[in-house]
């Protein structure tokens, strides 16, 4: 019989009634592993109600024990890294060494969190006026739903939910239906570690599901990472509703590589970030815009080193790279590369048609290389979230900035210099939310915040550190007084008893 994944509701697996499932596949070999329960609309009523009413009493935890919560949930995710793992590698197929390490990021947020009572503390301004000190503090906004991509099944909820938590309201998360179990695990941990019930619920489903959540009086602010179609709609609802949203969208990044670049390190640096977990990444770097001295010499090295790149299932240790999250996304990842080699680009390394030997039904492709990509192709525009390495060619440093500042998108991108004068004209003109300098993939620490500029964000909040702080809680302001005896009235807006 197939395993169905149930929801989490009160600390607890909620089978609910299975009135709708859809498949959960491994994409190394295309089987159906599970089932995933998708929710009615009495059942996700009945997550959000649980939500409400913990919300009610987790606000009013005070900050040391919400601390030591954190403080053991840090714990155990670092204790069961190599389970957690194993249902990543499983669900979506990146290698095990990249599933930890997206749990090691994930990990930085919740230590973050860990530093709640700092973050909290508020401003006091004692005797702004004669008799009157002001304080101002933030509270929470209550229950918050939390909606997730496929291509980082642990960090995006971890992205989200510790900061959510710590700051006293409580989550529900829609995690993505390709791969759903790692958001399952997280349940189970934060139960372990003596969250009480109803802070921490997860519940599967569609667009029906999710549109409930977007609309429900009940759910008072969203945190969305997905596409940026997905992430409009998202926000538009969400916002028409009432509800505070923050919607991460998608990307097209570009790394820009000058005449004075280490060569050697930068060829490593573009391989791992175009083809580790299958380019199926945010912040992967798709696109070489390379300075034309340098560019044959820099593409030979490419083409070399992707030859070797190792494709196989996630779970085998000497592997680079897994599948791909679907039948779907490699037949969409192939086009793009076809309508390339239509529109006159070079591919020079091929991955279409990959097989690997005992795994021929997975949902495989090798790196590809594509040359003499010129913007206006189809996949230059596009995001291709596969294993794509463009190369476009450029004659300068403004030429460069200039045809990054042209995609659509504004997530992150890179420069690779050994000129500090050019990494600063980069940094300060490029249109980009998150840039590496030498560092080919700049997901900030957990204590700054992450997000991109243009089409790659919908509204103006990024995600986790200070900005995931504030967009978690409201801020209010007393103005208080205590005085001995009451004075004569006063009219005046802040009247000169006040002063
Ligand atoms: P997606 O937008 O298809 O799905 C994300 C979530 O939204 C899922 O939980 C899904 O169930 C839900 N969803 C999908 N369609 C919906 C609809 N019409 N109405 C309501 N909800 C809907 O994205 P994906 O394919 O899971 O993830 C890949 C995308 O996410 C890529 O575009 C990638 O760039 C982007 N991404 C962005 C970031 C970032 O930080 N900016 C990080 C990771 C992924």
């Amino acid at each position: 019989m197939t395993t169905i994944t149930p929801h989490w509701l009160d600390g607890a697996p909620f089978e609910g009634t299975h009135e709708k499932t859809s498949p959960i596949y491994n994409p190394a070999t295309g089987e159906v592993i599970a089932e995933l329960a998708h929710a009615t609309p009495d059942e996700v009523e009945t997550i959000i109600a649980s939500s409400k009413k913990a919300s009610e009493s987790w606000s009013q935890v005070s900050l040391a024990k919400r601390t030591a919560i954190l403080f053991r949930f840090r714990e155990l995710l670092v204790e069961h890294t190599d389970e957690l793992a194993e249902i990543v590698t499983r669900e979506h197929g990146k290698v095990l060494s990249d599933a930890k390490g997206e749990i090691a990021r994930g990990l930085e947020v919740v230590e973050f969190a860990c530093g709640i009572p700092q973050l909290l503390k508020g401003e006091f301004s004692e005797q702004a006026a004669t008799g009157i000190d002001v304080y101002s503090f933030r509270q929470p906004v209550g229950v918050v739903a939390g909606i997730t991509p496929f291509n980082f099944p642990v960090m995006i909820p971890l992205w989200m939910s510790p900061v959510a938590i710590a700051t006293g309201n409580t989550f529900i998360l829609k995690p993505p239906g390709r791969d759903p179990g790692a958001g399952m695990f997280l349940a189970e941990l934060w139960k372990r570690a003596g969250l009480p019930d109803g802070v921490f619920n997860v519940v599967h489903g569609d667009r029906n599901v999710i549109g409930r959540l977007l609309t429900h009086p009940d759910v008072d602010a969203i945190s969305f990472v997905g596409a940026t179609t997905t992430a409009k709609i998202i926000f538009e609802t969400g916002t028409k509703h009432g509800k505070r949203v923050q919607a991460l969208g998608a990307a097209k990044n570009h790394g820009l590589v000058l005449a004075d670049a280490d060569l050697d390190s930068t060829v490593n640096n573009l391989i791992a970030a175009a083809y580790g977990a299958a380019g199926e990444r945010c912040m992967a770097l798709p696109v070489a815009v390379v300075q034309e001295e340098i560019a044959d010499e820099l593409v030979a090295r490419l083409v070399a080193k992707a030859k070797q790149v190792k494709v196989g299932p996630g779970t085998a240790p000497d592997v680079d790279m897994g599948p791909v999250i679907s039948e779907q996304a490699k037949a969409r990842i192939t086009g793009l590369i076809d309508s390339a080699e239509a529109e006159g680009a070079e591919i020079l390394v091929d991955g279409r048609g990959h097989v690997v030997e005992g795994y021929e039904s997975g949902w495989f492709l090798g790196p590809t290389i594509v040359d003499k990509v010129n913007p206006e192709m189809t996949i230059n525009k596009e995001e291709v979230f596969g294993p794509t390495l463009e190369i476009i060619r450029v004659t300068s440093l403004e030429e460069g900035i200039a045809l990054i500042n042209a995609n659509q998108y504004g997530n992150g991108t890179a420069i690779f210099t050994s000129s500090g004068e050019a990494a600063r004209t980069f940094t300060r003109a490029v249109q980009v939310g998150m840039v590496g300098v030498n560092v080919p993939i700049p997901v900030p620490v957990a204590w700054h915040s992450f997000g991109g500029w243009k089409e790659s964000l919908v509204g103006e909040t990024h995600i986790y550190g200070p900005e995931g702080v504030k967009f978690y809680t409201r801020g209010k302001v007393v103005t208080q007084r205590w005085p001995k005896q009451s004075g004569a009235v006063s009219f005046h807006f802040s009247g000169d008893s006040q002063k």
